[in-house]
């Protein structure tokens, strides 16, 4: 890649960094807390700039950028700033009577050097919101932002030198070989967020060197939707998470479950408020993306034509412009059910009632997300004890990654680990378990052989 000329190798870039984490220059709070307030000022000086990344790559509006990317990692730094210092503290635990006198706690201390590999789709939000994390905890870190977005790229590899410690942080830019260098290098911790056919090329990467991994991947993300409800309400909900950025959001409701009688008044309600968020033609609204690429392109194009459609279905592909679109009482074995929409098509699937729409979910992978639109408490508690998910929204899609005290991850084929808040810390850092015990008295003797009878030596 041109822009990726003249960049230090991954091997270059990572010895770099283990001199710079065994010099300890990163352990000391004022250093982390020097980051997490270099990222801050990044950030709200470089709005204009990262807003026409943003444009660039993902016709993003502006205020999505700010809200969505800058705004919200701006809230998760704010989160981890006020409370590092007390999160940083020594935990104290129990020590059992027959280990007494002691004290048992645990002290979180950092990894070393670890490795950040983002997406595309949020890829301000996605390459510096974990890096707060990795800072928080004291380590070096390798930043290595989606070569999908590639302006976005450019600007953070710009940037991220110029604000934070360029002995301690560094930006690779690059695709498949560079990420693959990258991760043939030892690590103390990759962080990837992404597909999860990629995800399994990272494990392996990573077994090499036992080193342990964040995964935060994608997959189907259910709703259900009852009568119940305000269906206009609720509506007006599904389509703000499924056709934000484009419908290219992991957590966006990838599909909606609902009997034929819901999807006939829900369909109507959808459309309408597509119209209200984009206009009669979304293709002219400065607020609605566009598909990433080309191939993203076809892919999604590929999928259209199943089931009835309700609302949209044009497309430009020289534009890569995709209408939102809406498909009722779609086949369940129709291409669009098979994988991972991401992008801006809602089909609806036609289930019985409440048992048929648990047992579709339940034999599915593990969603990222999963959203409930049901005023029946009977109906919510089921989905809570019998269904598994990276997170539950009742009656909202997406919100639950603002609230930064919620650990934000998948679970099964969604992912393994989490971030966000304190979270975060706690990922990018390792829980010592610290135990201490005067010499005296000797209480180790009442187990320490001879077992039987005398125990002079006890004190
Ligand atoms: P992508 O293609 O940008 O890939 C992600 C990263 O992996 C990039 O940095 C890329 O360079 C690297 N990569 C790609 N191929 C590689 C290979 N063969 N070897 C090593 N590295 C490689 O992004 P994507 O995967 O298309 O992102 C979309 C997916 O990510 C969706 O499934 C979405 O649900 C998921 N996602 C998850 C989250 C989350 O927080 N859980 C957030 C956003 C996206």
């Amino acid at each position: 890649m041109g822009e990726t000329l003249g960049q230090a190798s991954a091997s270059d870039t990572v010895a770099r960094l283990r001199d710079a984490y065994e010099s300890g220059r990163t352990k000391p709070l004022t250093w982390r807390l020097a980051q997490l307030k270099a990222l801050g000022a990044l950030l709200r000086e470089n709005g204009p700039a990262l807003e026409k990344a943003l444009w660039d790559d993902l016709h993003k509006a502006p205020a999505e950028a700010q809200y969505a990317e800058i705004g919200f990692t701006l809230a998760e730094l704010g989160s981890v700033q006020k409370h590092l210092r007390g999160w940083l503290r020594p935990a104290r635990v129990a020590a059992p009577a027959a280990l007494l006198p002691a004290t048992a706690k645990t002290v979180l201390e950092p990894l070393g050097v670890v490795a950040i590999i983002a997406p595309w789709n949020y890829p301000v939000q996605l390459t510096l919101a974990p890096a707060i994390g990795a800072f928080a905890a004291g380590n070096a870190v390798v930043l290595k932002p989606s070569e999908l977005s590639p302006a976005t790229s450019r600007v953070l590899a710009e940037l991220v030198p110029r604000y934070l410690d360029p002995a301690a942080v560094a930006v690779i830019e690059g695709g498949v070989p560079e990420t693959t260098e990258l991760l043939a290098q030892k690590l103390d911790h990759i962080f990837y967020t992404g597909n999860g056919t990629v995800g399994r090329i990272v494990l392996e990467a990573a077994a090499k060197n036992l080193t342990p991994v964040t995964l935060e991947l994608g997959g189907k993300s259910p709703t259900y939707v009852d009568d119940s409800v305000d269906l206009d309400a609720a509506a007006a909900r599904i389509v703000w998470g499924r056709f934000l950025n484009a419908g290219q959001t992991c957590i966006a409701p990838d599909y909606v479950l609902a009997t034929s009688t819901v999807q006939a008044k829900l369909g109507p309600l959808i459309a309408k408020w597509i119209e209200r968020y984009f206009g009669a033609d979304p293709k002219k609204s400065g607020d609605y993306g566009r598909i990433i690429n080309d191939r993203q392109f076809e892919r999604l194009a590929g999928l259209l034509g199943a089931g009835r459609l309700v609302t949209g279905g044009e497309r430009d592909a020289g534009e890569r412009y995709l209408a939102p679109t809406v498909l009722a009482e779609v086949p369940r074995d129709a291409p669009v059910m098979q994988q991972e929409i991401f992008g801006p098509i809602l089909p609806f699937v036609t289930v019985d009632g409440l048992d048929d729409a648990i047992r579709y979910i339940t034999a599915g992978e593990k969603p990222l997300a999963l959203y409930v639109f049901s005023d029946d408490a009977r109906t919510r508690r089921r989905f809570l004890t019998e269904t598994s998910s990276g997170a539950l929204g009742f009656g909202i899609p997406l919100g639950h990654i603002g609230v930064h005290g919620l650990p934000f991850g998948g679970v099964g084929a969604s992912g393994a680990g989490a971030y966000h808040g304190r979270r975060s810390l706690v990922t990018f850092s390792h829980e010592k378990a610290v135990l201490s015990k005067p010499l005296k008295p000797d209480t180790i003797q009442l187990i320490a052989p001879p077992y039987t009878p005398a125990r002079e030596n006890l004190i």
